[in-house]
């Protein structure tokens, strides 16, 4: 059941990764426990030489964490996954996997703020050259490419732009160049956008958003497609140690079970909210990939089945008409992370971003009236109207 690519992506998302287990339950078992009893000592050494399929030890792999990584993979159209600690775990152990001292990576420059920081820090201190670029713009990313470069790695849509790139042609370039592309597909989840599609060589995802979807985990994964790929990943996974725990792989793996649904009412409520707020005298501008305002609205048709929860829009006003909005709100709440069945709002400038500086704000596009919308799968007539109280303070 678990790998019948024939079924439909809403019918795998509640059957895939599911075995028999044990008394038949309908939902695998939590296998909480660190490690695993060998029934011999040949036993134990066939499984470490590889020649036996068997669980050893929960960092080396688990059922209940397996079950889960087999139902992602199975909604990515992957070969197999690797469930990871956090979604900065799994950038992490790709980056670690793909690159070298002396490599070099281009990279979305509207990607995950920590993934940034990340190739800034750790891996330009282990000797590894990072180029940034505009994804939206393949010309951009045709020019950074060097004879040494191994990865390009583009989130779409990106933070907190939601600037769309042409994986197609991000794939081509990499290709010709020798390198993989890598795509951190969080924003948009497998039910809306399949990397794999589009010449993807390797996705990665914080399972702690859309995936799980009830914002009570933080978690990653990676999906690979062939065997050689996933045994090296698996060792890279083995060695560094980022791996999820079976409880919150369980949750995650739960979580799935209405991830085409949800994806469908927080795509359906965000294009009704977005058209709302461009018409509303109070905002400045809104950027949704299902707006025919987005400057990459012909990719985002193309490339994604449906156009997601992630609103980002302009209050006139600045910086205290953002903070006003922010403290008016009711049944939104103010917090980090997105992709939870509630709606979540934040304002950079004066929660996230706001030890940064305006003059470094702006050079990343974070403007002073800012406001990033994770839409909530509540009835969108009370979002709208909790927003309407709200924009009327602001
Ligand atoms: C949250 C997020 C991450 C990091 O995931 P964590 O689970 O918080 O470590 C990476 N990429 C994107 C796009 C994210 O939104």
């Amino acid at each position: 059941m678990s790998h019948n690519k024939n079924l439909a992506f809403d019918t795998k998302c509640i059957h895939s990764g599911i075995r028999e287990y044990e008394h038949g339950p309908v939902v695998p078992p939590i296998y909480q426990t660190s490690t695993f009893k060998f029934e011999s000592a040949q036993h134990g050494g066939s499984l470490f030489k590889g020649e036996q399929k068997g669980y050893i030890y929960t960092r080396m792999l688990n059922p209940t964490i397996e079950a889960m990584e087999d139902a992602i993979s199975a909604l990515e159209n992957g070969h197999k996954a690797l469930g990871c600690g956090s979604g900065m775990a799994a950038v992490h152990t790709v980056f670690s996997a793909l690159l070298s001292a002396g490599d070099h990576i281009v990279c979305s420059e509207a990607v995950y703020g920590p993934t940034v920081t990340l190739l800034k820090t750790i891996f330009a201190k282990f000797g590894v050259e990072t180029t940034f670029v505009d994804a939206s713009n393949l010309d951009a990313i045709k020019s950074a490419i060097m004879p040494n470069t191994k990865v390009v790695y583009i989130e779409t849509p990106g933070n907190p732009t939601l600037a769309i790139a042409d994986l197609e042609g991000a794939a081509k370039i990499a290709h010709e160049a020798n390198a993989q592309l890598v795509v951190d597909n969080t924003f948009m989840s497998p039910a809306l956008q399949k990397p794999f599609d589009f010449g993807a060589d390797v996705i990665l995802h914080s399972l702690t958003k859309f995936l799980n979807g009830h914002a009570d985990v933080i978690g990653g994964i990676i999906i690979v497609k062939d065997e050689e790929t996933y045994k090296h990943f698996r060792k890279t996974l083995n060695q560094t140690g980022g791996v999820i725990d079976p409880f919150n792989s369980f949750l995650v793996h739960r979580g799935l079970k209405t991830l085409a649904i949800r994806m469908e009412r927080h795509s359906i409520s965000a294009q009704k909210i977005a058209e709302w707020l461009e018409s509303h005298p109070k905002i400045e501008w809104v950027r949704y990939p299902g707006l025919k305002s987005h400057p990459q609205y012909d990719i985002a048709q193309r490339q994604h089945n449906a156009q997601g929860g992630m609103i980002t829009f302009e209050v006139k006003g600045g910086f205290s008409a953002g903070e006003t909005l922010m403290n008016t709100v009711k049944l939104s709440q103010l917090a980090v992370s997105l992709g939870g069945v509630e709606s979540l709002i934040q304002h950079p400038a004066s929660m996230t971003h706001a030890s940064m500086g305006k003059e470094i704000r702006e050079e990343a596009n974070i403007t002073d009236g800012l406001v990033r919308f994770s839409v909530g799968i509540e009835n969108v007539e009370d979002i709208i109207a909790d927003l309407e109280q709200a924009l009327d303070k602001a």
